[in-house]
C-alpha cells in the first residue's frame, strides 16, 4: 500500500502541524527530481503485479472459516527462507499489506517482466511460485493462502483468528466491528492511518452499501448494529449494510499491473488511455458480492474502499462552509482519476476539480507543463496523514519521502509513478482497479491483458478518451451488480483514428468528441465489438497475430484473451457472480441476504479447492495456459535466433516425451 518507511509515528495533530511543511518540500523534492528525469527516454517495457493474499483458517470440524491472523510471522518465515536460499527467492519479493491477515506477493524486487514476448508465459508460473512460498511458509499452521479480494463476513463477530473484540469506544479504528488487533501488527502505517484518517474525518466512516433484496429479505431491511451510540444510528440507512472503518476497505484485496513507459510521454499518454478502461475491468473482474456477511446488490469493492479512506471533513464535503479548511473536495482520497494529464487531452477534462494554486504556480514557474502542473497540485490539496519524527526533515534534493508521503495516500484508479531517486527505473504507469480471481491462471490472463491492451494502444493509436464527467459516470455503473451483463458504458464509438471521416484532426485530440462520437455501450460489444465497432479485444488479436512468438507464448496469450472475451460476452461468469450463485444455491441460505458461517465455509473450501486447480467450468470453462517457469536467455537483440532455437527445444522434448 505504498510507502513503507518506518519510524515513530506522529499524532494526528503533530502531523497536521507539519502539513504545509510536507507539502512544500514534496513539491521542492518533485521539481527536482523532474528536471533530472524529465528527458530520460528509451527505457524498455517492464511491467510488474502486486498480488495482495488473504490468509485463512479453516476448521473443518466446525465448519467455519476465519481470517488468520498471521501475515507479519509468515512474512519473517518468508524472508528466513530467503536468506537461507536467495537463489529460490530471486524471483519473488513479498511486502506488508494493511491488515494482520494480509501479505503482498510480486515478482522480485529486481525481477519486473521484460519486453520480450515469452514474459507473458511466465507470468504465472510467477504467481505459482509465489503462491507455493506462501503455502510453505503456512505449513504446520491449518492456514490457506487464498486470492479472495473480500472476505464474505468480514466485520461479523469473530472473524479473526485469534478472536478480537471490537473497541468502539478507543482505541485507532473506534469500530463496532473491526477490532484493532486485525491490522498489521508489524509496521506502524497501517494502524497510523487508521486513526489519522478517523481523527482527519472528526468522526467515524460511515459506509452504506445496497443490500440485495431476495424474496425472504425483510423490507425495509434495517441493520441492527450493536449500538446506542446517536451518531452511529444516524447514519446507518435503510435497505443497506453499515461498515465503519478502514479495515472494511483496506482490509481488502487486490491485483494492480506497474508497467514502465518508455518516457514520460509515452506514460502520460497511456495513463489518459487506461483511465477510461479502469471500470470496464473492475466490472469484469467483479468478485465481491458479500460484506459483513451480508449478500449485497454490488458486485465490486470500489465504494467501500473509497469510503474506507475518506478523510474529508464535513467542510471538505460541502456539508459546512469553509472555515478550516480550504477547499470543497468532491472525491475521496481513493477514487477515480480527477484529471487526465497528456497536454492533448485538456478537452476532455470537463469537471473543474480543486487545486492548490500556489503549488500550480511554482510548478509551472519551475517549468511543468501546465497539465503535470495541475495533476500534482489536485494531488497536493490532501494532507499528509502518516508522518514519522525522523522523517520531517528531508534533503529537497536527494530524498523524495515528503513526495511520495502525498502521492502515495492518493490512491486514484490509475497513478503516475516518476522514476525512483538513484534507481534505473523509468516512469512508470500503475493500474488498480482489478479485483482479484481465485486462479494464477485467471489473475495472470488479467495482468497479460492489461500489459498486451498498452502494445496495442500504442501501435495502432487506439484513442479511448472520453470527458472525465462520463468516465466517473461510467464508475457508478461498473460496480453495480451484474454489470458485466446488464450495464451500459459510454464509450468513443471511434477508437481507431481515422476511422472517423466527419473528423480529420483526430490525432491532435484538441476537442472533446462531440456528444454523437460516443454512445452507451455493453461491455460485450467494447470488448468483443459489435456492428461498426471493432471491439478492444480483435484489435489487441491483430496487434499479437503481427508478433513473433514462440507457439506456447502464443497459445497462452490466446487462452488468457479468450477468457476476457467469455467473461465480457457473459459465456463464462465473473468471480462474483459465481460466489452469489453459490451463495444462493447453498441449502442453508434462506433467500434473506444472510451469508453465515456454514456459507462462507463451504464457499472458501470451494475457492481452495479452484485455486488449487479443480475446474471450475462457470469461471474458466476449459481454458488453461502453457505457462513457463523462467525465460533462460531472454533474448535481446538475438531475438529471434533465440526464440526459434527455444521452440525448437520443446518440440523435440515434446516428441521424446510422447
Ligand atoms: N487493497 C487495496 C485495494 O483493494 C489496494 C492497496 C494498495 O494500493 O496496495 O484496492
Ligand atoms: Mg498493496
Amino acid at each position: 500500500m505504498g510507502l513503507l518507511s518506518k519510524g515513530t509515528s506522529l499524532s494526528w495533530e503533530d502531523t497536521k502541524k507539519h502539513a504545509d511543511h510536507v507539502r512544500k518540500v514534496g513539491i521542492q523534492q518533485l521539481i527536482a527530481h523532474y528536471h533530472r528525469l524529465k528527458d530520460r527516454t528509451n527505457d524498455q517495457l517492464k511491467f510488474g503485479d502486486e498480488i495482495e493474499y488473504t490468509i485463512v483458517r479453516l476448521d473443518h470440524e466446525k465448519k467455519v472459516a476465519r481470517l488468520a491472523l498471521v501475515g507479519p510471522e509468515t512474512l519473517d518465515k518468508i524472508n528466513e527462507e530467503e536468506q537461507r536460499t536467495p537463489q529460490e527467492h530471486v524471483q519473488t519479493a513479498w511486502v506488508p499489506e494493511y491488515a494482520s491477515y494480509m501479505i503482498e506477493g510480486t515478482p522480485g524486487r529486481e525481477r519486473p517482466y521484460g519486453w520480450c514476448v515469452m514474459n507473458y508465459n511466465i507470468v504465472e508460473s510467477n504467481m505459482k511460485m509465489r503462491r507455493n512460498q506462501l503455502v510453505k511458509a503456512l505449513e504446520g499452521t491449518g492456514c490457506i493462502p487464498l486470492c479472495i479480494t473480500g472476505f464474505p463476513r468480514l466485520g461479523c463477530p469473530s472473524f479473526t483468528d485469534p478472536q478480537y473484540e471490537p473497541t468502539p469506544t478507543g482505541g485507532l479504528s473506534n469500530s463496532l466491528f473491526y477490532p484493532d488487533e486485525a491490522i498489521w501488527k508489524g509496521h506502524p502505517r497501517f494502524k497510523t492511518l487508521t486513526r489519522n484518517i478517523r481523527q482527519r474525518k472528526g468522526e467515524n466512516q460511515a459506509i452504506n452499501i445496497p443490500i440485495y433484496k431476495d424474496q425472504a429479505t425483510p423490507s425495509p431491511f434495517v441493520d441492527h448494529i450493536p449500538t446506542t451510540d446517536e451518531t452511529c444510528l444516524k447514519n446507518t440507512m435503510a435497505d443497506h449494510v453499515y461498515l465503519d472503518c478502514m479495515g472494511f476497505g483496506m482490509g481488502m484485496c487486490c491485483l494492480q499491473v506497474t508497467f514502465q513507459a518508455v518516457n514520460i510521454d509515452e506514460a502520460r499518454h497511456l495513463y489518459d488511455q487506461l483511465a477510461v478502461l479502469c471500470p470496464i475491468m473492475l466490472a469484469i473482474s467483479a468478485a465481491t458480492p458479500a460484506y459483513r456477511g451480508y449478500l449485497c446488490d454490488i458486485d465490486c469493492r470500489w465504494d467501500i474502499i473509497s469510503g474506507s479512506v475518506d478523510d474529508r471533513t464535513k467542510e471538505e464535503l460541502g456539508l459546512e462552509p469553509l472555515k478550516n479548511d480550504k477547499f470543497v473536495i468532491p472525491k475521496s482520497r481513493y477514487d477515480t482519476i480527477s484529471c487526465y494529464i497528456h497536454p492533448t487531452s485538456d478537452a476532455f477534462n470537463d469537471k473543474p476539480f480543486p487545486f492548490d494554486e500556489e503549488i500550480k504556480k511554482t510548478l509551472q514557474t519551475q517549468g511543468l507543463d501546465e497539465h503535470l502542473a495541475h495533476h500534482f497540485a489536485h494531488l497536493f490539496i490532501r494532507d499528509p496523514i502518516s508522518l514519522f519524527e525522523e522523517k520531517v526533515q528531508q534533503d529537497p534534493e536527494k530524498e523524495t519521502d515528503h513526495f511520495e508521503n502525498i502521492q502515495s495516500t492518493n490512491w486514484q484508479t490509475m497513478r503516475f509513478k516518476p522514476p525512483p531517486p538513484g534507481s534505473p527505473i523509468g516512469w512508470r504507469v500503475e493500474f488498480r482497479p482489478l479485483e482479484l480471481q481465485l486462479t494464477d491462471f485467471e489473475n495472470a490472463a488479467f495482468v497479460v491483458f492489461v500489459v498486451i491492451l498498452t502494445r496495442t494502444i500504442l501501435s495502432f493509436g487506439l484513442d479511448f478518451r472520453i470527458p472525465i464527467s462520463k468516465l466517473d459516470e461510467n464508475m457508478r455503473r461498473a460496480v453495480k451488480r451484474d454489470a458485466v451483463k446488464k450495464g451500459k458504458f459510454h464509450f468513443r464509438k471511434t477508437i481507431i483514428p481515422g476511422d472517423d471521416d466527419d473528423d480529420d484532426d483526430e490525432t491532435d485530440g484538441a476537442s472533446p468528441p462531440a456528444p454523437q462520437e460516443y454512445e452507451e455501450m455493453d461491455i460485450d460489444t467494447i470488448i468483443n465489438g459489435k456492428g461498426g465497432f471493432p471491439g478492444v479485444i480483435p484489435l489487441m488479436r491483430m496487434y499479437v497475430n503481427s508478433l513473433e512468438v514462440d507457439v506456447d507464448t502464443r497459445c497462452t496469450i490466446q487462452q488468457y484473451l479468450k477468457l476476457i472475451q467469455k467473461r465480457a460476452s457473459g459465456e463464462l461468469s465473473t468471480t462474483a457472480t459465481w460466489m452469489r450463485n453459490f451463495i444462493t444455491q447453498h441449502p442453508d441460505y434462506k433467500q434473506d441476504s444472510i451469508v453465515n458461517d456454514r456459507i462462507t465455509y463451504d464457499l472458501l473450501v470451494a475457492c481452495d479447492r479452484i485455486s488449487k486447480g479443480e475446474t471450475c467450468a462457470e469461471l474458466t470453462g476449459s481454458l488453461h495456459s502453457r505457462t513457463i517457469r523462467d525465460i533462460e536467455t531472454c533474448p535481446g537483440t538475438a531475438k529471434r535466433k533465440s526464440q526459434s532455437e527455444d521452440v525448437s527445444v520443446k518440440h523435440r522434448k515434446m516428441s521424446q516425451n510422447n
